[in-house]
């Protein structure tokens, strides 16, 4: 049977928008979603002139009770896809705290339970080549970068640098690429890229939240009837926070990160609102994310834009900010 068949299918953009619980039992907070039905989300906006609403439309929308299991069984289908041949991207977008790093990788306290995309996507194409291993041969590679302000960081390797070297065919050129036969090699490589981003940050904050990472997954399958080999690659991003910072509050350093976020969102924005029209131009070269990006961004590629939101009232602003974001590149 040939899995490559699909090949003439489309390539797509969907969106996704997913609403964190509260976090405390403060139940005298009013979650400002309103309403969630199919792929609509209505907002609740109140003013000083009374009550508004504005109303979204995505692809999909997940309320606060949806679990981790549920969300990556709607993701499925796309990520297997890779072992098809296909590129995928997925962008985790939101502000700081929205849950964007939960979707992706999980809680602090990871359990098999609760543990994010990143987990769930690499164990299900182990077990679909292990299900296919009669026709097929698999060989999968992971790499994972960290993108700040503007520069890139290999995070499996100790320095973070992008060392030069002869591997090609990557999407991300030169960092370290490590061949990965298990979930457990994969959770070692997440953990060491884990720890190596702990290193780089010089600050006392965090710093998870103000750079992107990504994790890519190479996959090269051979069918082993006709000998075609067959590539797909999938990137996994966590994106660094979309809050805007208020210029008067920030200075220095602080002012240079705010503004590299900014435009890199813009500018993956941009890119992919352009692909959604169709445009014959596509601004790859604004940033360096969508400059890495590239090849998985458009033509057969397929693209998930999985926008989170806060359901505080304090948060509001932000929400309809993500939410104008998403409805633009959907
Ligand atoms: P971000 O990466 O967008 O800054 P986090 O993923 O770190 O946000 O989420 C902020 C906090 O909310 C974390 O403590 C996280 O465990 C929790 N959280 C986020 N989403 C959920 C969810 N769907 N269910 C339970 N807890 C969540
Ligand atoms: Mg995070």
């Amino acid at each position: 049977k040939l899995y490559n068949q699909v090949q003439d299918l489309k390539g797509s953009i969907r969106v996704y928008c997913r609403v964190r619980p509260f976090l405390s039992e403060r139940s005298s907070y009013v979650s400002t979603v309103e309403h969630i039905e199919d792929g609509n989300i209505t907002i609740s906006t109140p003013s000083k002139y009374g009550k508004g609403c504005k109303s979204f439309t995505f692809n999909k929308v997940f309320g606060q009770s949806v679990t981790q299991a549920e969300v990556f069984s709607d993701m499925q289908p796309l990520i297997r896809s890779v072992l098809d041949g296909y590129n995928v991207c997925i962008f985790a977008y939101g502000q700081t705290g929205s849950g964007k790093t939960y979707t992706m990788v999980g809680p602090k306290d990871l359990t098999e339970k609760n543990q994010g995309v990143n987990y769930r996507a690499l164990g299900d194409l182990f077990v679909l080549a292990e299900k296919r291993k009669d026709n097929f041969r698999y060989d999968v590679a992971v790499q994972m970068i960290e993108i700040y302000n503007e520069q890139v960081r290999d995070l499996l390797v100790i320095d973070g640098k992008i060392h030069n070297s002869s591997q090609t065919g990557l999407n991300v050129p030169d960092a370290s690429l490590m061949p990965v036969s298990s979930t457990s090699d994969v959770i070692d490589l997440m953990n060491l890229g884990q720890r190596n981003r702990a290193v780089g940050a010089t600050a006392l904050n965090d710093r998870s939240s103000r750079s992107h990472s990504c994790l890519t997954v190479h996959v090269q399958g051979k069918d082993l009837t006709s000998g075609t080999i067959l590539r797909g690659c999938m990137h996994l991003v966590d994106l660094a926070g979309s809050e805007r910072v208020n210029k008067s509050e920030v200075t220095g350093g602080r002012l240079k990160e705010a503004q590299h976020i900014n435009k890199s969102l813009s500018a993956l924005g941009d890119v992919i609102a352009s692909l959604a029209q169709k445009n014959t131009h596509v601004p790859y070269r604004n940033s360096k994310l969508t400059q890495l990006l590239q090849d998985s961004l458009g033509g057969q590629a397929k693209t998930l834009m999985f926008v989170h939101i806060s359901p505080e009232p304090d948060a509001l602003a932000e929400t309809i900010s993500t939410l104008k974001f998403a409805e633009r590149v959907a």
